[in-house]
Order: structure tokens, then C-alpha cells, then sequence
């Protein structure tokens, strides 16, 4: 099994790739077709993470390129990014059988590639898209409740205090009309988002280890 220090010395996603690619960690490879690992740009200001990857995730091996994706490409579109800016990965990476939700000790188990991708990447932001990759971070908090609200909290494996925003997930979205709406609203704020914490100068001053409105 690749130790976690294996993970952690990782010098590049490329390097990261090739140990997901191999990976025994969990049971989740036993049925995937692909790896997953995550896609874009390696400097991004912006880092998506969603659950896992589905069926046509897996067949493809790229997050997000189902009609889910195609809704988040559209939104990233409509608010002046392209996917190619960002980076788009998921809390496992390799696909629950039947599109089940992850298990606690995969989620576990795949958490030390998901980390070192942040390092490496060291985004602005940090996106949750739906409540697996909310609450892997924060166990305490609601999606319902803290949709679209901006927050930061110091993470000490990232050095530092990190912005975050959560989502509603596109694939919950894409059927229900209203929450596809609210979904594009908090979208919206993106754009607004990085601009504050491309101004932001206060982010050593507070001391608080809460989560903290942004
Ligand atoms: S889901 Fe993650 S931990 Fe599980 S086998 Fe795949 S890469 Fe390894």
C-alpha cells in the first residue's frame, strides 16, 4: 500500500498521478475503469472539489465531464473563467460502484492525495461543490446553511489562513430548478470573491481558529 509519506513527497500533480494511478489504498480501484485524480490548471487561483467520480468521469478519467460538468463549465463560462483556469478534483479518486456515496474510510483513505494536491497547487480559493467535500473539512457544517457564504479558517497543513466557499452540488442542481438557481447566484459571487482576497491584507491580523465570515 503507497504510505502517506510517499503522498506527501510528491514534487508535482504529475508525480501525485502516477501514485493514484497505482493506488490500493481502498477498495474503490477494484471496480473503476480510470483513475480520477483531478484536472487544470496547476497555478489555479481556484480549486473545485466535489465527491467522486461517475460513470462518464470514470470511462474518460476526468472529473466532471458529465452533464454535471457540463453545468459547471457553463457556470465558470458564464462568469468569464474557462475550465482550463481552474482546477477540478474530488474527494476520492476512483469511482464508487453504482454512484454510492463514499465511504468515511475512503474518503480517509484517499485524503492525503487531495491535501498535497492544495500544497502544490496552493489555490485562493477553495470550493466545495456539495456537502462530501464540505464536511470532510468542516464535519460541523450544513450545506444548506452556508451555501454561498464565504469563509476562512486557518489550516495548518496549508500554512496559513485558507478562503472557502461551498456549493450546492451541479449534478443535486441540475434537476431541481430552484436550487439550480440559487446554485448559479452563489456562482456569481466568484469573480467578487477573488478580487477581495486579491485586495485582502488582513489575513495574519486575526487570530481566531473558527471558521470566520470572509
Ligand atoms: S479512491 Fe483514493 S485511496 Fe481509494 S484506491 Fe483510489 S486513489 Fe486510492
Amino acid at each position: 500500500m503507497i504510505p502517506e509519506s510517499q503522498i506527501e513527497s510528491c514534487s508535482s500533480l504529475e508525480e501525485l498521478n502516477e501514485l493514484v494511478a497505482k493506488c490500493t489504498r481502498c477498495d474503490l480501484f477494484k471496480d473503476a475503469i480510470n483513475p480520477v485524480p483531478g484536472d487544470g490548471n496547476p497555478e489555479a487561483e481556484i480549486v473545485f472539489i466535489g465527491e467522486g467520480p461517475g460513470k462518464k468521469e470514470d470511462e474518460i478519467g476526468k472529473p466532471f465531464v458529465g452533464a454535471a460538468g457540463k453545468l459547471l463549465k457553463e457556470m465558470l463560462e458564464e462568469n468569464g473563467y474557462k475550465r482550463e483556469d481552474v482546477f477540478i478534483a474530488n474527494v476520492v479518486k476512483h469511482r464508487p460502484p453504482n454512484n454510492r456515496d463514499p465511504l468515511p474510510n475512503e474518503v480517509e483513505a484517499c485524503f492525503p492525495y487531495l491535501k498535497r494536491q492544495l500544497q502544490l497547487i496552493n489555490p485562493k480559493l477553495i470550493v466545495f461543490l456539495g456537502r462530501h467535500s464540505l464536511n470532510r473539512f468542516f464535519p460541523d457544517l450544513k450545506i444548506s446553511e452556508v451555501h454561498g457564504k464565504a469563509f476562512r479558517k486557518e489550516i495548518p497543513w496549508l500554512g496559513r489562513k485558507q478562503v472557502f466557499m461551498a456549493l450546492f452540488h451541479p449534478a443535486a442542481a441540475l434537476y431541481r430548478g430552484s436550487m439550480k438557481e440559487t446554485l448559479k447566484a452563489d456562482f456569481a459571487k466568484l469573480p467578487k470573491l477573488i478580487e477581495k482576497i486579491n485586495n485582502d491584507n488582513n489575513d495574519s491580523k486575526s487570530k481566531k481558529d473558527q471558521p470566520e465570515l470572509f
